[in-house]
């Protein structure tokens, strides 16, 4: 049974005043949707206390140590989520991280019980190049552990060219990448059915109905339409519909 999630990326913005946009979020009805936040660090057990799933935005490789910076996933998990973003375009781009790093931190999510969301997808000029789904192969098959299974793993599709810039793709393009990851996870696990696969860019009220018809579209990784509850429930709303 594949999870509905819609996940709410808030990234490096929110101080103490955006609790009570969580706090609107938690207590919205969600159905049979999982909503997920996943704040700063700063104010993820905070947050962790609210009726709503939480998770971190990246997590080390390691479960402590002198990494000054960074958060663990025992830190995570100890702060009360149940979930972490691995591989978002913006760690890839900003920290240079590559398939390998997002395999390790997703392999550390899964020794202290999270849940990893790994985020993979192609940039404007894989796309223009005809290349995307072999892209997808590469990532998938770079990020994803071998240990990965429905329980501890969730696939994100975020075309980066779609990320905070209000261009989506395609429902066809959307249900063509959602599709091979289907397959591929399919190939690879036994249980590649049940994965949940999510896509995010650029997901707002308007255009959520829409996408969550998509075939194996189960939810959305959300960014700017995350931060305000106004602007989220509208999306939980329609996944739940969906
Ligand atoms: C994201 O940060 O993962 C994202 C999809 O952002 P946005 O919804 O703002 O495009």
């Amino acid at each position: 049974m594949r999870r509905k999630i819609a996940a709410g990326n808030w990234k490096m913005n929110g101080l103490t005043t955006a609790v009570e946009e969580a706090k609107a979020i938690a207590d919205h009805p969600n159905g049979n949707v999982t909503t997920l936040l996943c704040p700063p660090a700063t104010l993820l057990a905070q947050i962790a206390q609210l009726s709503l799933a939480t998770g971190g935005q990246d997590c080390h490789t390691a479960d402590k140590g002198a990494h000054t910076g960074d958060i663990s996933a025992a830190q995570l998990a100890d702060a009360g989520a149940a979930y972490t973003l691995t591989g978002h375009s913006e760690r890839r781009t900003d920290h240079g991280e590559d398939d390998a790093t997002i395999n390790a931190k997703s392999a550390a999510a899964y020794a202290a019980n999270l849940t990893a969301i790994i985020c993979i997808g192609e940039t404007l000029d894989v796309r223009e190049a005809g290349d995307t789904l072999t892209l997808i192969d590469t990532q998938l098959a770079g990020s994803v552990p071998d240990t990965a299974t429905a329980t501890n793993t969730v696939i994100a599709y975020e075309p980066v060219w779609a990320i905070g810039t209000g261009k989506v793709p395609t429902t066809d393009q959307i249900a063509e990448v959602h599709a091979h990851i289907r397959t591929h996870l399919a190939a690879r696990f036994t249980d590649g059915a049940d994965f949940s696969i999510l896509y995010g860019g650029s997901v707002k009220a308007s255009n959520a109905a829409e996408i969550f018809a998509i075939p194996d579209v189960d939810g959305a990784l959300v960014g700017g339409a995350s931060l305000k509850a106004d602007d989220f429930t509208p999306i939980i709303d329609s996944l739940a519909q969906s």
